[in-house]
């Protein structure tokens, strides 16, 4: 690979290149490239997981921003047919369909990511049918937030949505020293899998509107969030006023008097299906 330019890291794409082969391997191990799954990657930078990827014989299509990055790692793996080096903005990329162009039925999803765009990144997992697994690189805050059960005082709109849909664990913590530049943050390594759970909402888009309603006011009573049409999700909420609010309220077996962080996930579940579409609500 040609040398790139010391120093030309860009900033406002996240350009932080990871350089631990401790933290390098465990990702390539945790996506288990060996099972012959396909991988879409994130952001791949200079190669550092589509080259120990690609040598372990993976299939991949990477999307890389960044026009010069793109060329230099396309010519990098020019010697790895089955792997595809595409310049494109993730933010436009659909899996599924890609998937579809592609021939793949299953595939994983790989990520040393910017972090400006985390959330636009993992709220694609659940709405991505094919995707059988992501690993995925955050700051090690918004890990922690991911991970926090529904019900503790960090958790957060993530934590709600991503769990109901997925299992989630750690794969590594990793130091800002393993990156370069290195960033001002530390990190952790996430593993998401396959794993909608018990009673959650059938279409994720309807539940996720919901529950960023649910937090659109963080100190206000559920209550009093969902018995207003205003603000943000304005089509979920109680038509009927108070005293209807209350009763689905009661009907979700849900204590009105919470915060949107002391919800469990089940609780979130019986809520949405009281109030989530509100032609439902029984009077
Ligand atoms: N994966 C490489 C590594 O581990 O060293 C690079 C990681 S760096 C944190 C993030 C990468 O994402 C950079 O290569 C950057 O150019 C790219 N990137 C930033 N915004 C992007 C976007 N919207 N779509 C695709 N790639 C993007």
């Amino acid at each position: 690979m040609k040398e790139f330019q010391a120093g030309r890291a860009r900033k406002s794409l996240g350009q932080n290149f990871l350089v631990s082969e401790g933290a390098i391997r465990k990702i390539v191990e945790a996506l288990r490239p060996g099972e012959g799954l396909p991988i879409f990657e994130i952001g791949p930078g200079k190669g550092a997981l589509t080259i120990p990827l690609a040598e372990k014989g993976a299939r991949i299509a990477a999307f890389e921003i960044d026009r010069d990055l793109a060329a230099l790692l396309r010519e990098a793996c020019a010697g790895w047919p089955q792997v595809d080096i595409v310049e494109a903005d993730i933010r436009e990329v659909d899996f599924d369909a890609e998937a579809g162009k592609r021939g793949w039925r299953r595939y994983r999803v790989a990520g040393n990511i910017p972090y400006l765009l985390t959330s636009t990144i993992l709220l694609k997992l659940p709405f991505s049918a094919g995707c059988d697994g992501a690993v995925i690189m955050v700051q090690k805050e918004v890990g922690e937030r991911i991970l926090a059960s529904p019900g503790e005082r960090n958790c957060g709109i993530l934590s709600v949505f991503m769990q109901a849909y997925l299992g989630i664990s750690e794969v590594a913590k990793v130091k800002a020293g393993s990156f370069m530049p290195p960033p001002k943050v530390d990190s952790v390594v996430l593993e998401f899998r396959p794993g909608r759970k018990d009673g959650a909402p059938a279409k994720p888009g309807e539940f996720l509107a919901f529950v960023k309603k649910g937090f659109s006011q963080r100190r206000k009573k559920l209550l009093n969030v969902f018995r207003s049409g205003d603000g943000p999700g304005r089509h979920v909420g109680v038509p009927g006023g108070r005293e209807a609010a209350e009763k689905a309220f009661a009907a979700a077996r849900v204590d009105a008097g919470k915060r949107p962080e002391e919800l469990g996930l089940d609780e979130w579940f019986r809520l949405f299906e009281q109030l989530g579409r509100p032609g439902d609500i029984k009077e």
